[in-house]
């Protein structure tokens, strides 16, 4: 969905809208989508910039950084974005964009694409390091074995007394 700032009346406007998971899937190559997203918000002109913010819910899917099993995490997301256009962006670089809480994103300086926000929300919304418990205790590396189910044949071999000895022979 994109918003045309030329429809915004009186430099104003208001969306809501609901997405589908395969709508936006794969968020990227670690996250999709497992549950609807609810977004909405508000969009304001002032001056050159567009000021947007609103907020988000759904339910997200990543995978287990050690055993690659997937995981399931609500997401609530309040957002506040400011976009400038690419040729007001370069000559004002210096000047304001100081205000550091404020996420600055460049836009074609007609329309603010509501798809991107939803993605880039959620992507900021999943942790970076993602387990699917503490203590997961990953796949082996060598057999793919998911040693949160058992332990993998290369644990037992190796420390079996035997094959110790089979191996000194060779
Ligand atoms: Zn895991
Ligand atoms: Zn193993």
């Amino acid at each position: 969905m994109r918003i045309e700032l030329e429809n915004l009346e009186g430099g104003k406007g208001e969306f809501a809208r609901v997405y589908q998971p395969e709508d936006l899937n794969p968020v990227d190559e670690r996250v999709s989508l497992v549950a609807p997203v609810a977004v909405d918000g508000k969009v304001q002109l002032s001056g050159n910039e567009v000021l947007v913010n609103g907020h988000l819910e759904t339910r997200a899917q990543v995978e287990c950084d050690r055993c690659l099993k997937p995981v399931e995490l609500p997401v609530n997301a309040d957002f506040t974005l400011e976009y400038i256009s690419g040729s007001d962006y370069e000559s004002s670089q210096t000047a304001e964009l100081t205000e550091a809480e404020l996420t600055v994103s460049v836009f074609d300086g007609e329309a603010i694409d509501v798809d991107e926000i939803v993605k880039e929300q959620v992507l900021l919304a999943v942790p970076t390091r993602m387990l699917c418990r503490e203590d997961c205790k990953g796949i082996c590396p060598e057999y793919g074995t998911d040693r949160n189910t058992g332990d993998c044949n290369c644990v037992t071999t190796d420390i079996d007394p035997s094959w110790a000895a089979l191996k000194n022979l060779t």
